[in-house]
């Protein structure tokens, strides 16, 4: 049976930072500090440093940091967040949960973020928030959404689990993804671009009076031990999570540059091919690549490069499948012509600082291959 090359290479990056990580993980045990432990408090201040932002507020996963943000913000039932179609489904099931109402907005074709442009049409009098999510590792247009934020009076919330480390700069605003609007969550998800080994997640703000609303909804709306001010939930990061964090949170910087060396490598390789488009990239923003997201001329040649590179032993992902609006659990009636394009054409490539140059290589030529022979069927 042929090796699959897998999208993340999560075995290689634990071999080459093992002796660290094995040491980090037998401390946490050796002190017994599970929950909540010494090294959950480090690793939220070094991220903040890090990241320039004034609070860091770990929690169990990318989903629950999305909940507890938008718990924090007390919006009445009914509220309407505005947020781009294609993407992952965690923010508008959270919407759901808490009674709030996702209206999706479509992406726009430089790097498939929500379409700023037809924000304030979709703008009523029920709207509190718009929610944009960093697709892919590039960061939404921030200056944009934040001034058409402040003129309608709404909070901005970025979800940021897939772009951590990428800087946003434009028209005089600039900083990191998940920094500049009201609230930014991240998850640390094991494939993400800074992963633990299980679930995890983090919400950054620059606001001491949501901060701290937030800290207490991550651990039961306690104000101190068994006082409880607020409806809370449980959702903490583990103390031995947090450790593995603190190892892999000093190469971030190194695993991004590697990502975008995969990046360019695979833009040298790829551009100039027919029916294929690499990703687009915007001067506002760098991109940190969570993934490479090839977009193919039509639904037919994807679906075939897919089972090319299958039969290649390459994987390759198609994120997103289906564009939120048109998914069974959040349908609507709305017409969001390049999402509902773009889940019909777009596929992922492996993507990871570990890839081999002589994996991408071959990855790049079984690309080349099947484009050619795709030409002349
Ligand atoms: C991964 C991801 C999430 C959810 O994170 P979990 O830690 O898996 O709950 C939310 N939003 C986006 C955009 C993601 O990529």
């Amino acid at each position: 049976m042929l090796q699959m090359i897998p999208m993340v290479d999560l075995r290689a990056q634990y071999i080459r930072y093992k002796d660290e990580l094995n040491s980090a993980v037998t401390e946490t045990m050796l002190n017994a500090d599970y929950i909540q432990g010494k090294n959950v408090r480090i690793f939220e201040q070094e991220l903040a440093e890090i990241l320039n932002v004034k609070h860091v507020i770990s929690c169990a996963n990318g989903t629950d940091a999305l909940q507890i943000a938008f718990m924090s913000l007390q919006l009445p039932q009914g509220s309407e967040v505005l947020m781009p179609s294609f993407a992952y489904a965690a923010l508008a099931e959270v919407l759901h949960l808490l009674g709030l109402v996702p209206v999706f907005i479509d992406v726009n074709s430089e790097g498939y973020l929500m379409d700023v442009n037809s924000l304030e049409s979709k703008i009523t009098s029920k709207t509190k928030a718009i929610a944009p999510v960093h697709l892919f590792g590039e960061c939404a247009d921030m200056a944009t959404i934040l001034e058409v934020a402040n003129k309608h009076q709404l909070f901005v919330v970025e979800d940021t689990a897939q772009a951590i480390g990428a800087i946003y700069c434009g028209a005089g605003i600039s900083g990191f993804a998940g920094t500049l609007g009201h609230i930014g969550t991240t998850s640390f998800f094991p494939s993400k671009n800074l992963g633990c080994f299980g679930d995890g997640g983090a919400i950054f703000t620059n606001d001491d009076i949501l901060a701290k609303k937030i800290r207490m909804i991550a651990n039961h709306g306690q104000s101190e031990k068994y006082i409880h001010d607020i409806v809370g939930m449980n959702s903490r990061l583990d103390t031995i999570q947090a450790s593995i964090l603190l190892v892999k949170l000093k190469y971030l910087k190194e695993f991004t540059i590697a990502r975008q060396k995969v990046a360019d490598r695979y833009c040298d390789g790829l551009a100039d091919l027919e029916g294929v488009i690499v990703p687009h990239k915007n001067q506002f923003s760098t991109h940190v690549y969570h993934q490479f997201t090839l977009t193919m001329k039509n639904e037919g040649m994807r679906n075939s490069l897919k089972d090319h590179l299958i039969q290649a032993g390459i994987s390759t992902m198609v994120y997103y499948l289906i564009p939120l609006h048109k998914q069974k659990a959040y349908s609507t009636q709305e017409v969001l012509p390049l999402s509902e394009n773009l889940s019909k054409c777009v596929l992922s490539l492996p993507i990871c600082p570990e890839l081999t140059i002589d994996n991408q290589q071959y990855i790049i030529q079984k690309i080349r291959e099947f484009t050619l022979n795709y030409k002349n069927n």
